[in-house]
């Protein structure tokens, strides 16, 4: 059995070193073969220097892609998979919030669970402001009732997959990847694990609120296609709206002669018409301009330098 270490790397310099030697004395001792694959996602500090060393010195399996510029933690992600050769792969943070001890629990369900394809860790209690839990709340409702597929609040990319798991995320090539959903689309039965995540170990995070805000209009756009029907659904709405407005324009001018007051109705339905015809312009904007960069079909990611432990023991 061999089990593969996905660890997307972004500004971690001083988390590299602190977390290869956590790794190394968790699963050293586990009767098992192991790979730790550090994706560094187009570092500003040493990050890249950092893991070449480790490379150098290190007697683990360890193997480094070096991306050319920064492609975000989905593009990350996509690179260690498919570049991990383990049965089973587990993606996990570099900064220590995620220890990798829990990997063996992980590891444990999926041997003892035939049935069970992946153990996804998720945080019961959340140790963040109440406007951030209550926007992420939000953001859950809304799409689990727009998409087909579930997704589970809390869950995070912390997550075991047997290789057939990992073929089939990796069969999935899009280039805006949503990896919540990703991992809800392609199936399989997933067992959910609550953990407590850790403090970061050096450095900080790298999400903004706007940054989270972008990340969940993403998702939606990537797993549902029903906000393309708001049009259509408006604008049904507002005709037979105005359908009924005229008929009873015409029985109070006809039958009780009452001059009807127009200006102002005017004005606050041109607005809000208009307002409502741009912000479904602006959606369909949305889907087609995710639509236009799929077409292009770039690659996900672009490795400036890969550096295998295959190819060390060799020389
Ligand atoms: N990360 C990455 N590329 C990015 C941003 C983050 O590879 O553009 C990595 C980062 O190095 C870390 C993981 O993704 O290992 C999670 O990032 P972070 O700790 O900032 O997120 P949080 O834990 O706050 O969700
Ligand atoms: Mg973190």
């Amino acid at each position: 059995m061999k089990l593969s270490l996905v660890v997307p790397c972004y500004n971690e310099q001083d988390n590299v070193e602190l977390f290869y030697n956590v790794a190394v004395s968790a699963f050293s001792d586990g009767g098992f073969d192991y790979e730790l694959i550090f994706v560094n996602d187009g570092s500003k500090d040493a990050t890249m220097q950092r893991l070449r060393d480790l490379y150098n010195k290190a007697e683990s399996n360890i193997k480094v892609i070096g991306f050319s510029r920064n492609f975000g933690k989905e593009s990350a992600m996509y690179a260690g998979l498919k570049e991990s050769v383990g049965d089973y792969v587990c993606i996990i943070d570099a900064d220590l919030q995620q220890r990798p001890e829990l990997v063996l629990d992980m590891l444990k369900i999926l041997e003892e669970n035939p049935d069970c394809d992946s153990v996804a860790c998720y945080q019961e209690d959340r140790r963040e402001s109440e406007v951030l839990a209550a926007f992420k709340n939000c953001f859950y409702k809304i799409i689990n009732k727009l998409s087909e597929i579930e997704f589970v609040s809390g869950a995070s990319d912390f997550r075991l997959l047997r290789r057939a798991v990992v073929d089939a995320v990796l069969s999935m090539s899009e280039y805006h990847r949503f990896s919540k959903g990703i991992f809800s689309w392609v199936g399989f039965n997933t067992y959910y694990m609550p953990y407590v995540v850790e403090d970061r170990a050096n450095g900080t995070t790298n999400w903004s609120f706007w940054k989270l805000f972008k990340y969940a209009i993403d998702g939606i756009l990537a797993f549902t296609t029903i906000p393309l029907r708001l049009a259509t659904f408006i604008g049904l709405f507002s005709s037979a709206a105005s359908i009924i407005y005229m008929i009873v324009v015409i029985i109070q001018k006809l039958a009780f002669s009452i001059d009807v007051p127009g200006y102002a109705t005017i004005v606050v339905l041109i607005l809000l018409l208009g307002g409502l015809q741009l912000f479904c312009i602006g959606v369909l904007g949305e889907y087609l301009s995710k639509t236009y960069v799929e077409s292009k079909r770039r690659p996900i990611y672009i490795a400036k330098e890969i550096l295998d432990y295959k190819t060390r023991d060799k020389d």
